[in-house]
């Protein structure tokens, strides 16, 4: 790394903190492709890396993030998650039926507000994540009980892993995953807990990454077969890792896929990599946005990353739909 890639870097970083436009194709309100369908599937993006997914009774959270410190407040301050932020924001959604909130890396802006969604939003959800998620959460959170671990049924290119079910229609396949570096090479808050941690973390920097994973989340129908297959990263990885198996890909696409544009150029061939490992019929991009700033601030993206570039990347190798989704823009998709 350079000196002036660094600063470079470290300048990005500041701009994302509010100079940002916004770019690309868009989409806000909802879109209801299955109209009249009663077996759609149902998704909410809430910004960073949270969404909920809903067919029927059945619903899947992906971790949120509504209390968005300040950039200057991450870099300098202790943090902690706002519950008053996390109600308010959550609180808009009933996800009270919960089966699992699914948390790919254990830094802050995935796991912080954890604790209080789970608490007071879906008291019945476990929580999916990372032996370092569920030390992070550690004595202090209340939840850490309530984590599946997931690296005993991690699957990746070549291996098939172990499904995780979540009552008779839900259930989830872990696969091992990488974090793309932040900029210039170098990944923030990297490293383990190996044990539990006695007290909330206070810094950005206690909040480490851990092992990384990304998801197969399947709706099932009534006979045990795929009805709905949606693919769940938060953070880029470099492919292979993040993968996943061909054998489950072949028995059933992807039909959803929700990648991650921001870091994108920071490892080789994403999007490009993933849309031929996953042949999506669709694609969702999340955690695009700038998370410095309050949920409620008219969305602007991260700046570090060439977004136009990543959009016509993806459009050279997938013809299907895809949407970058402003916070709480709804989407309905058939299943069949
Ligand atoms: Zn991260």
């Amino acid at each position: 790394m350079t000196p002036w890639g660094t600063v470079a870097g470290l300048l990005g970083v500041l701009c994302a903190a509010g100079c940002a436009p916004t770019v690309g194709p868009g989409a806000s309100g909802s879109f209801d492709l299955a109209p009249g369908d009663p077996d759609a599937v149902h998704v909410v993006y809430l910004g960073t890396g949270g969404w909920i997914f809903e067919r029927g009774a059945d619903q899947v959270l992906a971790a949120p993030l509504f209390s968005n410190p300040g950039f200057f407040t991450t870099g300098l301050a202790p943090i902690r998650s706002d519950t008053l932020e996390v109600d308010r924001f959550m609180g808009l959604y009933d996800v009270s039926r919960a089966r699992v909130i699914l948390v790919g890396h254990a830094h802050y802006d995935h796991l912080m507000d954890v604790p209080r969604v789970a608490l007071r939003h879906a008291p019945s959800a476990r929580i999916a994540g990372s032996r370092t998620v569920q030390n992070t959460l550690g004595d202090w959170s209340g939840v850490a009980d309530r984590v599946d671990l997931l690296e005993a049924s991690a699957g990746d290119e070549q291996t098939v892993g172990k499904w995780m079910p979540y009552g008779d229609a839900v259930r989830i396949m872990p696969l091992r995953s990488k974090h793309a570096p932040h900029f210039d090479g170098m990944t923030l808050y990297e490293g383990t807990r190996d044990v539990p941690v006695e007290h909330e973390p206070r810094w950005a920097t206690e909040w480490l990454e851990g092992e990384t994973h990304a998801f197969l989340v399947d709706f099932l129908d009534g006979d045990g077969s795929v009805a709905y297959r949606i693919y769940y990263q938060d953070a880029v990885a470099p492919a292979p890792a993040g993968f996943a198996p061909d054998a489950v890909i072949l028995e059933h696409p992807v039909d959803l896929a929700i990648f991650v544009p921001a870091t994108f150029d920071q490892v080789e061939w994403h999007p490009e990599a993933f849309v031929q490992n996953l042949r999506p019929r669709r694609v969702l991009l999340g955690h695009w946005e700038n998370f410095f700033v309050p949920v409620d601030t008219p969305a602007t993206s991260i700046v570090l990353t060439d977004f136009a570039h990543f959009e016509s990347r993806l459009e050279r190798v997938f013809s299907g739909e895809w949407w970058r989704p402003d916070r709480w823009t709804e989407f309905r998709f058939p299943t069949h």
